[in-house]
């Protein structure tokens, strides 16, 4: 029946019983109505053991793989093609919010101004969590590049302003100092600088607070060194409940490229074989005690499980978990 063909019609439904349609009518289309373009809030929520994980996304940025991974074009093409992926990829930036029931503790921060327009959301997605950032107790960076300290400040104050800011003592030596950052070839720089800026409001107030990995930075919380990426990169182990829950920073940069091939390094590493060998070591661990993994650049939210598989390894996502904010009802 078209609107072209309008005539009384006779239709036989289940059980016998006949209904009259008609006289048809024009349907109506609604189209070109905009498209919407944005999001919905950037946050997922999981609980795990005794604390709550709430995954939050700081936004994607776009990404040429092939342009970074140490590896031949080819295989970067066929491992993106495997993927259902394609160039540029949109790269993620993960931060996480964990509540331990004592203390609300974020791992890392997001590219704040740093980054352009597509970054620098972590901060409204924290009020969309349910969260201010003047409840949030401690950060833990588990590196000193931009797109994971950027957010600590916003408008050159701190953006946490009751928390304490924690970080592996060598990177954190690595960017404050000087002599590397007059040293440095002349586009690190700003790298440099911008480290500067983003601890100055806490280190004036004595809210920076370096540490030595291999212990724990907070109760619960272990610091494991897993350097290469950056000289003092560092993965945090919430342990809860006889369960684990690993935040690996940037262990791992492309996901569809390196999970395979976990020995492939990029561009973003300090030191790719240090990188690699970091990765494959905690990963072997990760998978061994069936841990959940927060990866700050494994598509948005981030969350999930790591497990052998040949020669490398696999990624297997969390299912999702809704909140309890509404009793269960059923459909
Ligand atoms: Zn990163």
């Amino acid at each position: 029946m078209t609107s072209l063909t309008c005539r009384t019609t006779r239709l036989t439904i289940l059980l016998g019983l006949t209904v009259l349609v008609g006289p048809c009518f024009t349907p109506v289309v609604q189209a070109a109505a905009p498209f919407a373009r944005f999001q919905a809030p950037g946050f997922s929520r999981i609980s795990i053991g005794e604390i709550e994980v709430t995954a939050l996304s700081d936004g994607t940025t776009k990404l040429f793989a092939s342009k970074v991974v140490d590896e031949p074009t080819e295989q970067t093409a066929a491992a993106l093609t495997q993927a259902f992926e394609q160039e540029p990829l949109d790269l993620s930036d993960n931060a996480y919010l964990v509540n331990t029931g004592t203390r609300l503790v974020l791992v890392d921060t997001g590219g704040g101004g740093y980054l352009g327009p597509t970054l620098g959301k972590l901060r409204g997605n924290i009020l969309a969590a349910g969260y201010k950032a003047e409840q949030i107790d401690d950060v833990l960076l588990t590196h000193m590049h931009r797109d994971h300290i950027g957010g600590l400040t916003a408008d050159g104050a701190a953006a946490f302003p009751n928390a304490i800011i924690h970080a592996n003592r060598i990177e954190a030596d690595y960017w404050l100092s000087r002599g590397n950052r007059d040293t440095a070839p002349e586009r690190m720089r700003p790298r440099f600088d911008g480290v500067v800026e983003s601890l100055a409001p806490y280190i004036a107030v004595g809210r920076f607070k370096p540490f030595d990995a291999g212990g724990e930075v907070l109760p619960g919380i272990l610091a494991v060194a897993s350097y290469g990426h950056s000289r003092g990169h560092t993965s945090y182990v919430f342990e809860t409940g006889g369960k684990r829950f690993w935040v690996i920073g940037d262990l791992i940069n492309v996901a569809a490229v390196q999970f395979r091939s976990p020995d492939v390094s990029t561009t973003f590493d300090g030191d790719g074989a240090n990188a690699s060998a970091s990765r494959n070591r905690i990963f072997a661990q990760i998978a061994a005690d069936g841990a959940l993994v927060g990866a700050a650049h494994v598509s948005f939210p981030g969350l999930g499980h790591i497990a052998k598989a040949g020669s490398g390894w696999a990624w297997v996502p969390v299912g999702f978990q809704s909140g309890s904010d509404r009793p269960a009802s059923t459909p």
